[in-house]
C-alpha cells in the first residue's frame, strides 16, 4: 500500500514555538506557570506540558505568584491586564501571525473602521482578536450570519479573517461584504502554513483511495481539513490515535493519503501510519 504523508502535516511554525516558549519557562522558571486552558488543542501536547510543570487553570480569580502562558492563539487584554493586577508576569507565547492580525484589527478600530472578523466565534483566537479593540467587533462565523449580523449598507469596515479559516469560503464571504460596504478594506490574514495545508488536501485526496486526517476534535483547522478532503474524497476519516483507524476503511484501498493539523505532534502521526502498515500486511 502506497501512503503518502502531506509534506504540511503537523506542527506549523506558531505551535511549534509556542511549546518551546512553554517548555523552556518551565525549565527556567523558579515560581509557578499557569497556562489558562489548552495552550494548543491537542491533549497530548497538554499532558507533556503539564508533565513538564506547567500548571493549567480555568479561571484567573485569586492573586498568584508565577507567570502565566498565554497560548499560540492568543488572548483578549482584559485577560492580560488582570492576570497583572493578580501579580502574575506574563510569558507571552502568541503566534507573530496572530499578533499581526491584533495589530489591524486595533489600527483599524482607532482609525473608524468597523472591524469585522471571520472567525468561529467561541474560538480563543477569535476572542482574542475582539479583545484587543475599543468598540464591538461583528463576528462572522458563515455566509449566513451576513445578513443577519451586517447592515445593508455600511460605511466604513475592515475585515480580518481567523488564521485558520477555509479560504474558499472567506473569498465567498468577501464578494457578499463588498455589496454592502462602501468602504471595505479587506484583510485576508489566514496564515501562510494553514494556506499550504489547504491547498495539499485538496490534491490529496484526489491521488489516494483513503485519506486519514489527523487530530484532535477540538482542533478547528483539523476540523476544516477534514471537511474539505471529504468533500472531495467520501472515503476521508478523521482521528487522534492509532486506535481509532478501522480496518474497513482501508479494505481494497492501494494508496492512503495523511494529513495533519497544526497542533498533532509527529509521534502521532507516526503511531498512525504505523498502524496503516500493520493493516496493511
Ligand atoms: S495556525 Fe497559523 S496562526 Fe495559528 S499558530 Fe500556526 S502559524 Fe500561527
Amino acid at each position: 500500500m502506497k501512503i503518502t504523508i502531506a509534506k504540511s502535516a503537523g506542527f506549523c511554525f506558531g505551535v511549534k514555538r509556542a511549546i518551546d516558549i512553554a517548555l523552556e519557562s518551565a525549565a527556567r522558571s523558579k515560581d509557578r506557570v499557569y497556562m489558562l486552558g489548552d495552550i494548543v488543542h491537542n491533549e497530548n501536547v497538554v499532558k507533556n506540558i503539564e508533565r513538564a510543570g506547567i500548571e493549567k487553570t480555568r479561571k484567573l480569580n485569586n492573586p498568584r505568584i508565577g507567570s502565566l502562558l498565554i497560548r499560540a492563539h492568543g488572548s483578549s487584554k482584559k485577560i492580560i491586564e488582570k492576570a497583572g493586577r493578580l501579580g502574575l508576569k506574563i510569558i507571552d507565547a502568541t503566534c507573530p501571525m496572530v499578533k499581526e492580525i491584533h495589530n489591524i484589527a486595533i489600527d483599524m478600530d482607532s482609525r473608524g473602521y468597523k472591524i469585522i472578523v471571520i472567525g468561529d466565534y467561541k474560538h480563543d483566537e477569535v476572542q482574542g482578536i475582539v479583545g484587543q479593540i475599543k468598540h464591538k467587533a461583528i463576528v462572522l462565523q458563515g455566509l449566513a450570519d451576513i445578513k443577519k449580523k451586517v447592515p445593508k449598507r455600511m460605511q466604513k469596515s475592515a475585515v480580518v479573517v481567523q488564521s485558520t479559516q477555509n479560504l474558499e469560503k472567506v473569498l465567498k464571504m468577501q464578494e457578499l461584504l463588498k455589496e454592502r460596504v462602501d468602504d471595505l478594506q479587506f484583510f485576508n490574514t489566514i496564515c501562510s502554513p494553514t494556506r499550504l495545508k489547504q491547498a495539499e488536501i485538496k490534491t490529496l485526496p484526489k491521488a489516494s483511495d483513503c485519506i486519514i486526517v489527523i487530530g484532535s476534535k477540538t482542533s478547528a483547522n483539523t476540523k476544516r481539513l477534514y471537511q474539505i478532503a471529504k468533500s472531495i474524497n467520501k472515503n476521508s476519516y478523521w482521528i487522534n490515535s492509532p486506535d481509532e483507524l478501522k480496518k474497513k476503511w482501508l479494505r481494497g484501498a492501494k494508496s492512503v493519503g495523511i494529513t495533519a493539523g497544526a497542533s498533532t505532534p509527529d509521534e502521532t502521526i507516526a503511531a498512525i501510519k504505523e498502524r496503516i502498515q500493520e493493516i496493511a500486511h
